[in-house]
């Protein structure tokens, strides 16, 4: 997959989240142009989409994740606002369920694989069990170091079985994070939102970067690649994972079928 993006994140890279510009803006001087494109990109991908719905050859899987406030669902709004609901699932990863937590971890992940012809997104992911587990020390860095490379494994089977992986790391800094707490806290309509855990996490913030720097490093390959978005403006990061998208689903050359009937011979009466 070639891309203009400079965003993705080279296989085995040294990531350090310090050295990432989180407010970038890219090439886009204005929201309004970023807007512009992205009116153009969802356009796109409600046709390309279709077309993935009727080729079935491929999946397409987008793994979101990011920092509390870090607008995983804003994103999954704004990009898939008009491309037709059938062809999409959205899966939310939450604490696992008693019986989730009895299964390996990637149990669950796995059985929400989108199937051909469909975008599966995970709002969170199997990422989360070598993050907020590992932050809370409920497994080990070496265990950490093993379920990464299981990840690596898993993710790499799914690619060999037609499935397009996407993972996007929407990149805030602290400093957005409490501008956009203190939004929140001061729009009752936004309340519901919140959980004490989200302040309560906020503490563990280097704790977060570093475990999502070993992410970042360790399991962006070539065909299962991390983009790191720079997520502070709304508008850039919503521009740059439809873009992406839409590259990675224009270089799989689809094409509608042939139907598996004599068309000229049909009559309407
Ligand atoms: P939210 O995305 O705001 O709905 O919150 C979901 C919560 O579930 C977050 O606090 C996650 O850290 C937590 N979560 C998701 N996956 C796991 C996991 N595998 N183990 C523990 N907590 C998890
Ligand atoms: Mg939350």
């Amino acid at each position: 997959m070639k891309m203009k993006t400079p965003h993705r994140v080279k296989p085995h890279a040294n990531v350090r989240l310090s050295h990432v510009s989180s407010n970038e803006t890219g090439k886009y001087k204005s929201q309004q142009a970023a807007n512009a494109d992205l009116e153009k990109h969802r356009a796109r991908l409600d046709q390309l989409q279709e077309l993935l719905a009727a080729e079935s050859k491929h999946a397409v899987l987008v793994v979101l994740q990011g920092m509390d406030t870090a607008g995983k669902d804003g994103t999954i709004r704004h990009i898939f606002t008009g491309v037709n609901p059938q062809g999409c699932d959205v899966t939310p990863f939450k604490v696992p369920t008693p019986l989730e937590a009895r299964h390996d971890f990637l149990w669950r992940a796995h059985n929400a694989v989108p199937p051909h012809g469909k975008i599966g997104i995970f709002n969170r992911s199997h990422y989360e069990d070598v993050l907020v587990t590992r932050v809370h020390k409920l497994i080990s860095d070496k265990e950490a170091m093993a379920r990464m490379e299981e990840i690596v494994r898993f993710e790499d089977m799914l690619v060999r079985n037609g499935v397009v992986i996407l993972k996007f790391f929407l990149h805030i800094s602290h400093k957005e994070q409490t501008h956009r707490l203190k939004e929140r806290l001061s729009t009752p309509d936004k309340h519901w939102k919140m959980s004490e855990a989200d302040f309560a996490e906020r503490r563990f913030w280097p704790d977060y970067q570093k475990a999502y720097e070993d992410v970042l490093s360790r399991t962006s390959r070539k065909h299962a690649p991390w983009f790191i978005v720079p997520s502070d403006h709304k508008w850039y990061r919503n521009v740059v994972i439809s873009e992406v998208m839409v590259e990675a689903l224009r270089s799989l050359k689809m094409k509608y079928p042939q139907p598996n009937f004599d068309i000229t011979k049909i009559r309407i009466r």
